[in-house]
């Protein structure tokens, strides 16, 4: 028997005696858990009820054949749905390295503050005199919001970052009706590295959509830009810091380009974590602008939901901001909800709801609750380790693999698949390899600019000790690929599944469980 550095001893199995596989299908404690309709106990029950009583009144509607739910014993319930939140990877159990996304540490004193009960357990339908704490932490965020972003006004309702593109591109559509231009104006241009949803939300409200093509440093091409506007054009979009993880040093002069021209900059704050405490949008021209709460203030996020997309306004689109929203007169908050009560108000431009009620409260009170509890300086130095830690990673990772483009990164760090070339391992195996080293993946093939791209962001919250353990896992990847390992095309090979055919999953969903005979 061997010890291992902790002084624990290990027993070292030659590989020819390790059974390859278990009679169970289980990894060790890494239990193989059936559905729930496969435990075929239909005819079992965890509790005792009574037999019906009184007359059946369905007549022909009552069912013919049983109905089939799995009975299970509470213990056995318990285990079934705790085993499979144990197969769900999430920021509390490792890194999540996905750029662009932002995952970064969710702190328990947000879940705690947002368990409140005056904040968890109040209705959106109830009268606004006894909710006047809620609306006042809306207030109060919308306050932190315009002071760090230097903006005059803010939407606060809109639930993720793409509904708040939507919000500030409908303000945008609003305000060329109201020039009497919304028929001439009719293109948008946004880089060909942006994120989808900045096409498809300026799709979405009618415009044509013109790529501005980057130049060798990653950024966008000031000159092809200068070339693109004309009296046509109603807006531009740009993400700053882009989807490289660079910052447009242009940016200004991108701005005065778009307004010399009549069009409005609409910014993509996505990537506001980069550079919150640092740099107010409202100094760089932008004149509407989303921010992802669940990404730069950390409220959870991830599958699809929930989250929370307030849009930021300059002077020109203030006017054209959807109701509902929060005024505060004598002491006192209400809430202006429909367009005719914003008209009473002076607001005759005011845009109707997107949302049934005010936005995502929870997500107010986790992004209030970080912002109070950072503090100015303590957002700002979120902001630098952010963009401190994406550095070192990049410099220790440049050892075996190459960056998309050369020169200091943002928050987050490309690669390309130059460092593969040649050795039958692409991006996607590279990611499946990481798998088994118990990492996330991080984001590939995005940005669409970069071959076979591999955005990094490994956020502020993560420890030195913890960016080398991930640079040497990447780095022994790389390492075996360049060595020719080709177990990398078929990995992973720890986890509880193996490569799955994903584009034929999404293609065929088999969404309907039938029993085996
Ligand atoms: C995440 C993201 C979006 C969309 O935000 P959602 O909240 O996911 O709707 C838009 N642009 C960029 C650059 C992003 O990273």
């Amino acid at each position: 028997m061997g010890m291992n550095v902790q002084g624990r001893p290990t027993q070292q199995v030659a590989e020819s005696v390790a059974p390859s596989s278990t009679f169970t299908g289980n990894r060790a404690l890494q239990i193989e858990e059936s559905l729930i309709f496969e435990k075929n106990a239909f005819d079992e029950t965890g509790v005792d009820l009574p037999e019906p009583v009184g007359v059946n009144r369905l007549g022909a509607h009552a069912r013919q054949s049983p109905i089939n739910l799995p009975g299970l014993s509470e213990p056995e319930t318990m285990r079934h749905y705790v085993r499979l939140s144990q197969k769900n990877f999430s920021i509390d159990s490792g890194p999540f390295p996905l750029g662009s996304c932002t995952m970064k540490h969710n702190p328990r004193l947000n879940e705690k503050m947002a368990r409140l009960p005056g904040f968890a357990d109040i209705h959106p339908l109830q009268p606004q005199s006894t909710v006047q704490g809620a609306l006042e932490l809306i207030d109060e965020l919308a306050h932190w919001l315009l002071e760090l972003t230097g903006m005059p006004a803010v939407a606060m309702s809109p639930k993720a970052g793409a509904h708040g593109e939507l919000c500030g591109m409908m303000a945008i559509k609003a305000a060329l009706i109201d020039r009497g231009e919304a028929k001439s104006r009719t293109r948008v241009l946004a880089p060909e590295s942006a994120h989808g949803t900045n096409p498809a939300t300026a799709a979405q409200c009618g415009f044509t959509v013109d790529a501005i093509p980057a130049d060798e440093t990653g950024r966008i091409d000031l000159e092809a830009l200068r070339q693109k506007m004309g009296p046509d054009v109603a807006a531009i979009m740009v993400t700053n810091p882009n989807t490289c993880g660079l910052f447009e040093r242009d940016i200004r002069a991108i701005a005065d380009a778009v307004h010399e021209a009549g069009g409005y900059f609409y910014c993509d704050g996505a990537n506001f974590n980069a550079i919150a405490g640092k740099v107010r949008p409202g100094d760089l021209g932008v004149d509407a602008m989303h921010i992802n709460l669940h990404k730069t203030f950390s409220t959870p996020h991830g599958g699809g939901g929930p989250g929370a997309g307030p849009v930021v306004l300059s002077e020109a689109l203030a006017p054209f901001a959807p109701v509902p929203y929060v005024v505060k007169e004598g002491g006192r908050y209400h809430l202006v909800e429909t367009r005719r009560a914003a008209e009473a108000e002076g607001e005759s431009h005011a845009g109707g709801r997107l949302t049934a009620f005010h936005g995502q409260m929870g997500m107010f009170v986790r992004a209030l609750s970080y912002m109070l509890s950072h503090g100015g300086d303590g957002i700002r130095q979120a902001a630098e380790d952010a963009v401190l830690n994406a550095n070192y990673v990049l410099a220790r990772l440049k050892a075996e693999m190459t960056p998309a483009f050369d020169g200091y990164c943002m928050h987050e760090c490309l690669f390309d698949d130059e460092f593969l070339k040649g050795t039958g391992v692409e991006t996607i195996d590279f990611a499946k390899a990481m798998i088994d080293e118990g990492y996330h993946p991080m984001t590939m093939y995005f940005p669409l600019v970069v071959h076979g791209a591999m955005l990094i962001e490994p956020t502020e919250s993560e420890s030195k000790q913890e960016l080398d353990r991930f640079c040497d896992a990447l780095l022994s990847i790389a390492r075996r690929a360049k060595a020719g390992d080709q177990s990398l095309k078929t990995a992973p090979h720890f986890a509880p599944r193996r490569r799955l055919d994903e584009t034929g999953a999404a293609r065929n969903p088999v969404l309907r469980w039938t029993p085996a005979e």
